[in-house]
């Protein structure tokens, strides 16, 4: 067992092809947990373990992996690359401590690195900053640096830095050393002093570590000004250092190149040395991290293979154990916890109990991602994870009779693994229709169902998911009545539906004084509108509706729940024409980063897109242009954008809201 301040529970984000995975699999090498490393154009790597990201050079899949570091624990936590998939990306950063933003050297910050910023601080993740490729020409550190500060408004403290722009020989700051690597595969790193000819670059990159550790320790101000920068004890440095970075008050940056073998121990010891451990995190109330505190563990992740599923979670207070109950927030049910097991890089290792501050697998089980789990009886929990609604469709159809057997099942582990995906059946056509969050998004699932779930399918073209609402208020009166012969059926209801808030989907009150509709009848009349706010007058699901039970009336022997629910289903579609339906469609945040000379073109495009320009930016040869744009519009919008930019833009797309579809659209998006 390990103790909990030794444990670091970090990820790596960074833009596709800043060199994630080629640092996680250093970062495993240099750790011993695999002994030869993958590259990742071979195709080869051992994170990277589903044939999809092969087939396409980016991360999917969160795996993670458990190594060690200097007497410490770490579980490096494998967060997807691609923005598609924000909702895996932000149910990971759910279960860090910290991250390790990479940048790649010459590029800079990139729209991605805005977007997992964002992330990072919607979930107060300390961080430090690794520059990758520095042996690439044309790569510098300080214009890295400069670019994070300015763009985040953040303090960033050099703590490892390149010399001659070159990152061979590297210079740690904190220790004042000269790191050397003898050798190409950089496994032996040896120190020295700082020669003279670098003494400067030094001098400079210490004052500014100490300006920005004072912010944490003030009295750090006044040594520098009497000892000089090299004055400070390093021991004291790091200290403040890990201070003000707990604090969020300050980023550290390292320089490296994990292609080459550089820097990736220092960044290691500042993993160890900066980051936070499960202790320095706050819990909610009543949760310590602490293994005899109350059970309380996150599941962040479902995977499936041949042996069956493999749940990875996050235990935040007290311990985990093979074989006990424990309670399920999802249905309040208490499921048996199966085999617990340790995750490294490519295998496994049974253990008998998990405690607070470790990320264990779960074999076995029927858990979804996002299940919270707790002592049975207790009511101690975690907020549940946020999932958006999906915005984009595509209606699929089994390859073969085999496939056609075999797809239900497949489905439904999907489902578990990914929750932001949805099934559904289209009630004209028949067809099985996936849902997701974009175009790349359900083309990673589509190959998923073939690859590890073995079921071909053929899938139409995406489409959007569109939505509707109401213009104004209506007031609607329905009665079902069958008394002649038999049993009877008796209903009847008045509603006043008006329109509500974007994102409400249905307010209901029961605002009847009189009895006139018996108390046990309102549930059955709740869950009957839901049923009707599936298809609404323009065939749509109706949302954020509020809609008022105001009278009624009910029969002593002849009124059922199932009536009074079939009776709210009528009464809230007609309703609703009555209200004037609206239809709505998902609108897309949209970042694009593009070479200053072709920035015209991508407006050009974007004015013929519907799309809302919000910011533009013009920056050191690449310009990046913010807009809004109806996900209707965004179909293929990579290659356009591959073509126009000749291969040099990118970009990222995310849901934002539903808004109205304008009128002389209707019609055409209805057919579509
Ligand atoms: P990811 O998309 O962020 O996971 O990035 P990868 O690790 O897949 O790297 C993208 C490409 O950059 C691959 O071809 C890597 O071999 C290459 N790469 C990664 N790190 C470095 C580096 O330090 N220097 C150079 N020159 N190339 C690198």
């Amino acid at each position: 067992m390990t103790t909990i301040s030794r444990t670091r529970n970090f990820g790596i984000v960074a833009h596709v092809d800043a060199g994630k995975t080629t640092l996680s699999e250093r970062i495993l090498r240099f750790t011993g947990r695999i002994r030869r490393t993958g590259e990742v154009h071979q195709g080869d790597t051992v994170l990277d373990h589903r044939a999809d990201e092969r087939d396409m050079g980016i991360t999917i899949t969160a795996a993670t992996a458990r190594c060690a570091w200097r007497d410490h624990v770490l579980h490096l936590i494998d967060t997807p690359g691609h923005v598609d998939f924000t909702v895996e990306v932000s149910r990971s950063l759910r279960v860090l401590d910290g991250v390790v933003v990479v940048l790649d050297g010459v590029a800079g910050v990139e729209p991605q690195t805005e977007t997992v910023w964002r992330q990072a601080d919607a979930h107060t993740l300390p961080r430090v900053l690794f520059v990758n490729k520095l042996d690439r020409a044309g790569a510098s550190f300080d214009r890295c640096l400069a670019a994070v500060e300015e763009r985040f408004g953040v303090l960033v403290a050099p703590v490892v830095v390149p010399v001659d722009g070159d990152a061979d020989c590297l210079i740690d700051v904190v220790s004042a050393r000269l790191l050397i690597w003898a050798d190409a595969e950089g496994l032996e790193l040896s120190t020295g002093p700082v020669p003279e000819r670098w003494r400067s670059l030094l001098e400079q990159a210490r004052e500014r570590l100490v300006l920005a550790c004072s912010l944490f320790d003030g009295s750090l101000l006044e040594e520098l000004l009497q000892d000089g920068p090299l004055g400070i004890e390093p021991e004291r440095l790091r200290n403040a250092l890990r201070h003000a970075t707990l604090e969020r008050l300050v980023v550290p940056a390292l320089a490296g190149s994990a292609y080459t073998n550089r820097g990736v121990q220092p960044l290691l010891d500042a993993v160890v040395d900066l980051l936070p451990s499960p202790e320095d995190r706050a819990l909610p109330l009543g949760l310590r991290p602490e293994a005899d505190a109350p059970l309380a563990a996150f599941c962040f992740k479902v995977v499936h293979d041949k042996f069956g599923a493999l749940t990875f979670a996050r235990v935040y207070s007290g311990t985990l154990r093979e074989g006990t109950r424990v309670r399920r927030g999802r249905d309040d049910s208490s499921p048996r916890v199966g085999r617990l097991v340790r995750v490294f890089a490519a295998d496994r290792e049974d253990v008998s109990l998990a405690t607070a501050g470790e990320i264990v697998g779960l074999l076995g089980g029927d858990f979804i991602t996002g299940d919270v789990l707790s002592d049975v009886g207790s009511d101690v929990a975690l907020e549940p994870i946020h999932i958006p609604e999906p915005v984009t469709l595509r209606a699929i159809e089994p390859q073969t009779r085999k496939d056609r057997d075999r797809l239900g099942g497949a489905l439904r582990r999907l489902l578990i693994e990914d929750p932001s995906l949805r099934v559904s059946t289209d009630a004209d056509t028949g067809q099985t229709l996936l849902a997701g969050m974009g175009e790349l998004h359900l083309d990673i699932a589509l190959r998923r169902l073939r690859d590890d779930h073995g079921v071909g399918v053929t899938a139409g073209s995406p489409l959007v998911a569109y939505r509707e609402t109401i213009a104004r208020s209506a007031d609607h009166d329905v009665k079902l009545k069958k008394q002649s012969g038999g049993p009877g059926q008796f209903a009847h209801i008045v509603v006043q539906v008006r329109p509500g808030a974007p994102g409400s989907e249905l307010v209901f009150a029961d605002r009847t004084s009189g009895g006139e509709v018996p108390r046990c009848f309102v549930p059955a009349i709740e869950r009957g509108l839901r049923d009707g706010m599936t298809r609404g007058p323009l065939g749509q699901p109706i949302v954020d509706l509020e809609v008022d039970l105001v009278g009624g009336s009910f029969h002593a022997n002849d009124s059922h729940e199932r009536d009074f629910q079939l009776v709210a289903a009528r009464a809230v579609r007609e309703a609703c024409r009555l209200g004037g339906p609206v239809l709505l469609e998902p609108w897309m945040r949209l970042e694009v980063t593009v070479p200053e000379s072709e920035l015209g073109d991508v407006l050009g495009d974007l004015s013929s897109r519907r799309a809302r320009i919000t910011d533009l930016e013009a920056g050191v040869g690449t310009s990046t242009v913010r807009a809004e744009v109806p996900l209707s519009r965004t179909f293929g919008y990579a290659a356009k954008l591959a073509s126009i930019s000749h291969g040099r833009g990118s970009f990222v797309l995310e849901p934002l809201a539903y808004e109205p579809v304008p009128g002389a659209l209707v019609a055409e998006a209805l057919a579509g």
